[in-house]
């Protein structure tokens, strides 16, 4: 994970007691983080401003949007310090629920490695916040070159044995220095950070002239996230820290000197069963219904391309 330009490779980490994905439950460790002392204030991640008018309150924190730029951010949000702790002791984003999605996100990813592919010709990649390296797999047997950076021991135990390259620790990190990368990719990780535009400027950095930076990021201007307000999945205030929309994600990348050629809504591939789990967000009855008259066991097996149009993929050049 990420710490000086913010949490970056932290996302895929944590194990232990994750509540399914796309509910609102969260452990109790992780409501207990939320004291006063473990808080702090913060000015808008895209443009510095401290001006801003409260949106929601969900799991004890306030989701604001910045009067300047739009961006909608939480504030007071939790320290990094204390981000840390909770990634690092499982409580948040664990490494489990990316095993279990692991043949799925592994088809997801080879979509996005194709579009990579269609604008880089180099062959060095850097994946930040690797997780337990379903990303760097597919990428390896496709004859990249391949490093992740990751800041959860337990996901970078698993990329080791799967044969993989993966540095266990914070963005930027020691053992990177001096290397550069024809491509730098952020799978739902830019959302995590506590200082994105900062990690952006550090990955521009470490690519190599015309070299090229995917990320893939919840859209807080798409039609389900205006439509299911403070229901909406992707809110999850303690690790989701900063809401882009196309405007504020292409105006970040261009401060910090990206040219963007791709920027779109994705999809990816998952079970029935993660599908109805996510439904209980917006509809429990329907949940419920759907549930039981479907067997359990053959709704993990099925898989459907779903794409409700509130994730961005964005592939952009090094200006
Ligand atoms: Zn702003």
């Amino acid at each position: 994970m990420v710490q000086g330009s913010g949490l970056a490779a932290q996302k895929h980490n944590q194990t232990a007691a994750r509540p399914a994905a796309g509910t609102d439950a969260e452990p109790a460790s992780v409501l207990r983080a939320i004291r006063p002392e473990n808080l702090e204030q913060v000015t808008c991640p895209v443009c510095a401003s401290g001006k801003y008018h409260k949106r929601f309150r969900k799991q004890d924190l306030d989701i604001v949007r910045c009067q300047d730029c739009r961006a909608v951010y939480v504030n007071p949000r939790l320290s990094l310090d204390t981000l840390c702790k909770l990634y690092n002791g499982q409580s948040i984003s664990n490494t489990q629920y990316y095993l279990r999605t692991l043949q799925l996100d592994a088809l997801g990813f080879a979509k996005r490695l194709e579009l990579i592919e269609k604008h880089c010709h180099g062959r060095n990649l850097l994946d930040i916040g690797c997780g337990p390296g379903t990303f760097l797999k597919v990428a390896a047997e496709r004859n990249w070159n391949t490093i992740g950076i990751e800041v959860n021991s337990s996901s970078v135990a698993s990329c080791h044995a799967a044969g993989l390259t993966a540095i266990c620790g914070t963005f930027p990190h020691p053992e990177l220095t001096g290397k550069r990368f024809d491509a730098i990719v952020l799978n739902d990780v830019i959302e995590h950070l506590t200082e994105p535009r900062q990690a952006l400027e550090t990955v521009r950095e470490m690519l190599a002239p015309k070299g090229v930076l995917f990320m893939s990021t919840p859209d807080v201007g798409s039609m389900v996230s205006r439509f299911s307000g403070v229901r909406w999945l992707h809110l999850k205030p303690i690790e989701h820290l900063t809401y882009f929309d196309r405007r504020t994600l292409r105006r970040t990348l261009n401060e910090t000197g990206f040219e963007i050629e791709f920027l779109r809504s994705m999809g990816r591939p998952r079970s029935l069963a993660l599908i109805l789990d996510r439904l209980k967000t917006y509809s429990p009855l329907l949940s419920k219904m759907c549930l039981s008259v479907i067997n359990e066991r053959w709704a993990e097996k099925v898989a459907l391309p779903i794409n409700p149009g509130d994730e961005m993929a964005v592939l952009a050049r090094k200006r």
